[in-house]
């Protein structure tokens, strides 16, 4: 708490030195965004190419749940042409974002944020008591995906005018990818055995790719929060792999293991993998772009599962 009364307090009286100096948003061509993580980034940068800047804020590797903003953020939110964010109950964890917003004036009703979830076809949790929220993992079907690419299109053509055809045609195209990676990963998928076809992760990250791809899927906990991985959330995911054959576990790059590995030793069940979900992998490493991480997904659950 008081660590980040101070860090406020920093980002405050660096915003006012800030203001002193003249900002470079005036002088530079590129439109300057901000996103609320990595896989966002990834997006924006295939449809803003060369035209944009791009900010994450949670860094690639950690929890996009939970953040907390450091000066640099603020700026950069502050000075933000266009800031992204995934909205549908993602950056929720003690309302980091919406503080974010309040600290950099993008809170107002006519700032340039964006939900790029917008138009989703969202599913709701199921833990009790989280019943009326929504799971925020929609890019992990890519379907979805390209929803956020239209929307991340539209907002860059609204905000910068001038470059609409350039936005548009580069949407253009690496929708097409999408597409064609969305009808692959099905095709594959579907080449595991049906009875073999369970994902089980520590968050409960896959519901939007298990509904897309046909997968079911199972986890220790919902959605990362400050309770994650109590015993009674491992037992039940323990109980439950017993009723089933599941032929191996997975693990998040983004997540804590150590639950898991606590299910795989009452169970047996071996760990073969390491997915991608909340985060893309680091720059020149495994799963560095949005397509990346989802071709690594389908290869590991794959590998694992048959
Ligand atoms: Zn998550």
């Amino acid at each position: 708490m008081f660590k980040r009364i101070a860090s406020l307090i920093l980002a405050g009286s660096l915003l006012t030195a800030a203001a002193g100096c003249s900002s470079d948003k005036d002088d530079s061509e590129k439109v300057e965004v901000v996103t609320t993580y990595s896989i966002i980034y990834d997006l924006v940068k295939n449809v803003g190419g060369d035209k944009v800047d791009v900010h994450s804020l949670a860094p690639i590797g950690s929890n996009p749940h939970e953040y907390d903003p450091l000066p640099e953020d603020v700026l950069k939110t502050t000075d933000a042409d266009v800031v992204f964010f995934n909205g549908l109950n993602l950056e929720e964890g003690n309302s980091w974002f919406n503080k974010l917003l309040k600290t950099s004036n993008k809170d107002g009703k006519d700032a340039p944020v964006y939900r790029v979830s917008e138009g989703v076809k969202a599913i709701h949790l199921e833990s009790k008591g989280l019943e009326k929220q929504y799971d925020p993992h929609a890019w992990l079907n890519i379907e979805n995906g390209i929803i956020y690419v239209e929307n991340i299109r539209d907002a860059l053509m609204k905000e910068d005018p001038e470059n609409k055809e350039y936005y548009k045609n580069n949407a253009e195209k690496y929708i097409g990818e999408l597409k064609a990676l969305h009808d692959k990963t099905v095709s594959e998928i579907n080449k595991i055995p049906k009875e073999k076809r369970v994902l089980v992760t520590s968050e409960g990250a896959f519901k939007y790719f298990g509904e897309a791809y046909n997968v079911d899927t199972a986890y220790v906990w919902e959605i990362n929060s400050e309770n994650q991985g109590s015993p009674q959330q491992i037992k039940r995911l323990v109980d439950l792999l017993k009723e089933r054959n599941v032929p191996s576990l997975f693990v998040e790059t983004s997540v804590d293991a150590r639950s898991m590995e606590t299910v795989s030793k009452e169970t047996g069940i071996p760990i073969s993998g390491k997915v991608f979900t909340d985060s893309l992998g680091k720059p020149g490493k495994d799963g560095d772009t949005y397509k990346k991480m989802m071709e690594w997904n389908t290869k590991t659950v794959i590998e694992g599962l048959n």
